[in-house]
């Protein structure tokens, strides 16, 4: 495969780390853990103070790459139904690596990975579960522009880094985009309605500097405004084939009136989901099995998911209400 073809369809990997307890029945994928046999969402205390590695790569230097990150950071904090903030620390000759107690960001080199743009990891604190420590690299296997409209045949470092920040801030990946298998092999992104979509976009493409309705709920259910609590409501219920519950079924809240477009799965083995942080108002519902990306980007490698199943409307209108729940919904699914 030559370079070219190569540098096209890259997954965003998440971190070794990356824990996803299948046991939140919260909306999205947000990091959890286990504290004392208890799901706790994974999250900061802000502000988050970081570093940024004194790195120049081909193409840029520390200071844009510094710059550019503290563009993504004010991206995330702008949102309003969300309490968020970063203050950069200074540059450092630190990598960035784990449980060394400093959250760094940087390049780092890594041809051993030839379809992976960016990586973060995480140190949690054991007794509370909370986030102590982020760090992420983009991989200076690839070449990198923070040109303010883009640059032809390299990756948009801010797009890049507004998603792995994401991460930082504790989200999981979103199932809101489209693919097509590529003839050589990885995925082709057709439109995306997530920036935490596993799959970047190809090189030249700024689209993921901008967050959408689905990324905004995710941070806002972990760093949520009391207004936002007050403001928005939850949909709820379980997915079904042939009577019994199923794990991973995407599920997607389409807002009749806003066209807001926010997706959850199912969580566990009754295929339980909850979707959060919804504007009160009329939902259609639609499931559909995780196909527009691999598994492994979503959940851990034992997770059975289930994907033997056709996309299905759910067969009412499902009213989303201030605050809480509205009834619980059972979406039946039949089999591919
Ligand atoms: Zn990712």
């Amino acid at each position: 495969m030559s370079a070219g073809e190569r540098r096209r369809a890259l997954a965003l990997l998440a971190a070794a780390v990356f824990i996803v307890a299948p046991a939140v029945t919260s909306a999205y994928l947000t990091l959890g853990t286990t504290v004392n046999g208890r799901s706790v969402t994974t999250r900061w205390t802000p502000p988050i103070k970081y570093f940024v590695t004194n790195r120049s790569v081909d193409g840029v230097t520390a200071n844009q790459l510094q710059t550019v990150v503290a563009q993504s950071f004010g991206t995330w904090a702008a949102v309003p139904t969300a309490n968020t903030s970063a203050t950069f620390t200074g540059f450092t000759n630190a990598e960035p690596v784990r449980d060394d107690g400093a959250t760094v960001i940087g390049f780092q080199a890594h041809p051993e990975l030839d379809r992976t743009l960016g990586v973060t990891t995480f140190t949690l604190d054991r007794t509370t579960g909370a986030l102590v420590e982020a760090d992420i690299f983009l991989n200076s296997l690839f070449d990198w522009s923070t040109a303010a409209n883009g640059e032809t045949n390299r990756f948009d470092v801010q797009s890049i880094v507004t998603h792995e920040l994401g991460h930082l801030l504790g989200l999981g990946h979103s199932l809101l985009g489209e693919t097509e298998i590529r003839p050589t092999g990885g995925r082709r992104v057709l439109g995306k309605s997530s920036v935490m979509f596993p799959i970047a976009y190809a090189v030249g493409t700024t689209q993921d500097r901008f967050l959408h309705d689905d990324d905004k709920a995710a941070l806002s259910v972990t760093y949520p405004t009391p207004q936002f609590l007050q403001n928005t409501g939850s949909v709820s219920g379980r997915v079904t084939l042939d009577g019994a519950g199923i794990f991973g079924a995407h599920v997607v809240a389409f807002n009749t009136k806003t066209q807001e477009l926010v997706g959850g799965f199912s969580l566990n083995a009754n295929g339980e989901f909850a979707i959060d942080g919804l504007t009160p108002g009329i939902y259609v519902l639609r499931v559909e099995p995780l196909d527009d990306a691999d598994v492994s980007s979503f959940f851990d490698g034992d997770a059975r998911v289930e994907l033997g199943f056709k996309a299905t409307f759910h067969s009412k209108l499902v009213t989303v209400p201030y605050g809480g729940f509205g009834e619980s919904v059972e979406i039946k699914v039949t089999r591919k």
